[in-house]
């Protein structure tokens, strides 16, 4: 790794510390906001976000610091990398105007409210006004940001640097594959498996996940585990990443599998190179590169048949109830192919099919050829297209996800980027799918920590798989990984 050599690029890093900083604090708010916080304090709370969002706003658009940006001569990929993040910070602060960002915060607030209103009530009715708004705003912040071919190119660069509608087709030109192949698959399994009813003891079950985790990798002293309704991942520092789970008392795979997620996720940022600390590139470059890591450990480490293999004596004693069920009644357990309305219950075969439903749904929103009143019944009918159900009502249809109340038009796709690179990863990287089969953690952690942890956001999400996996994204990986995992038995 290239260490930072020019001195202006020196002098970029020294004043950056002050962003980082503030961007710490703000991430150790934002976990303390989800887990410990007090229910009265939230608006205080926004107060201090939007001070502190202001804040590294000045900072970065300050003459004198974006002018030493603008003019920098990077002399390697650090230093390149250095500037090609600040370069789109900058960007995105100069192309948005403080009153725009005012008036989408606030939409954003009272979107919030009333889309909880709303699935509660399961009438989308009550929400479509406060979509259209956001939509409005959406599209108004695409004509700031600017873009080539189509107005939703602007928004999914915000979420995954380079990604354009054109690379979702070619993403999604697998979908027809997909869902025959879980037309398929879904006929190999039960409906309902009877380990989902059973309950367990809380404690042994954080036992086991502390120490599934610790075996896998995870490091206790720059990181903890705890508890919340929607399990996440905050990394302040290299020194400081926590994730979150959640227990349900029953189904254990639920607590298990979002903490192995999380656990993805976190490793991602505990082996980012040290020399990259405290500088503008010391994090994950992109949430679909970052949802990849995630996916990797939870779904073709978590879920398979070398898994369990390597932890089930540990697994019986924390869940005693296990001894009255084979290994491959645990593996189909953890397998388990069903049509689900709710995305975040979905398995990974159908999983993507959920993600396109809501791509198809978001571009046609921004283009203008999809409105918003339009927007449950197309949902439904694609839900019937692609899954073979039709969700009852809107509370397990279009109004399941924060998403779009949060104003993240766009986002949806890095999920889909997720699974199909960790699919990639696992077939293209030599040396990660024999570390799967023989459960070799270690090894496999190796391996990504080279190819991919330590360089942060060295490298634009494409251009760091490339280098990793020597070819670039290919969707028919997951294809293949799909079949082999699912239509060998
Ligand atoms: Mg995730």
């Amino acid at each position: 790794m290239a260490i930072i050599v020019t001195p202006e690029i020196k002098e970029i890093v020294k004043r950056y510390r002050e962003i980082w900083t503030i961007r710490y604090s703000r991430s150790l708010l934002g976990w303390d906001m989800e887990t410990y916080m007090p229910p009265a304090a939230f608006k205080e709370r926004g107060e201090v976000n939007a001070v502190l969002e202001s804040m590294v706003r000045r900072l970065i658009t300050n003459p004198e610091f974006s002018s030493l940006v603008e003019s920098a001569k990077p002399q390697n990929d650090v230093e390149k990398g250095i500037i090609r993040v600040l370069k789109r910070d900058l960007k995105y602060y100069t192309a948005l105007p403080e009153e725009f960002l005012q008036e989408e915060e606030r939409v954003k607030t009272e979107a919030f409210t009333i889309w909880r209103e709303a699935k509660e009530k399961g009438n989308f009715s009550l929400f479509a006004p406060l979509l259209e708004k956001i939509v409005d705003l959406q599209r108004r912040k695409a004509e700031y940001l600017g873009y080539k071919d189509h107005p939703y190119d602007a928004l999914l660069d915000l979420y995954e640097e380079g990604l354009t509608v054109r690379k979702c087709e070619h993403i999604f030109s697998t979908i027809s594959k997909i869902s025959h192949l879980f037309e398929k698959i879904k006929e190999k399994y039960p409906e309902k498996h009877p380990l989902e009813g059973m309950e367990y003891n809380r404690r042994f079950l954080e036992r086991l996940i502390e120490y599934m985790l610790f075996t896998m990798g995870f490091d206790f002293s720059r990181g903890r585990i705890d508890v919340s309704p929607h399990p996440f991942t905050t990394n302040m520092g290299l020194y400081d990443v926590r994730i979150t789970t959640r227990y349900e008392g029953r189904d254990f795979r639920r607590a298990l599998m979002a903490a192995i997620h999380e656990f993805g996720h976190a490793m991602y940022e505990m082996n980012i190179d040290k020399e990259l600390w405290a500088t503008p590139v010391q994090q994950g470059v992109s949430l679909g590169i970052h949802e990849s890591q995630s996916r990797f450990w939870e779904n073709i480490v978590g879920r398979s048949s070398h898994f369990i293999d390597a932890f089930y004596k540990e697994m019986v004693v924390a869940l005693p109830f296990l001894k009255d069920y084979g290994k491959d009644d645990l593996y189909t357990y953890l397998t388990l192919v069903r049509p689900e309305f709710i995305r975040v219950e979905a398995d990974e075969v159908q999983y993507v099919l959920h993600i396109y439903l809501r791509y198809k749904i978001e571009k046609e929103l921004i283009e203008g050829s999809l409105e918003v009143k339009e927007a449950p019944q197309t949902w439904d009918d694609l839900m019937e297209d692609l899954i073979g159900v039709r969700p009852p009502n809107d509370k397990l249809g279009i109004l399941q996800d924060i998403h779009w109340a949060h104003a993240t038009i766009g986002y949806f796709p890095t999920y889909a980027i997720g699974s199909m690179v960790a699919a990639h990863i696992y077939r293209e990287i030599k040396g990660i799918a024999e570390g799967v089969k023989r459960a070799d953690f270690g090894s496999i952690m190796n391996i990504l920590r080279e190819k991919i942890h330590r360089w942060g956001s060295v490298y634009s999400p494409e251009e760091l798989l490339e280098r990793a996996a020597g070819k670039k994204l290919d969707p028919e990986n997951f294809i293949a990984y799909l079949e082999m995992k699912y239509l060998r038995f």
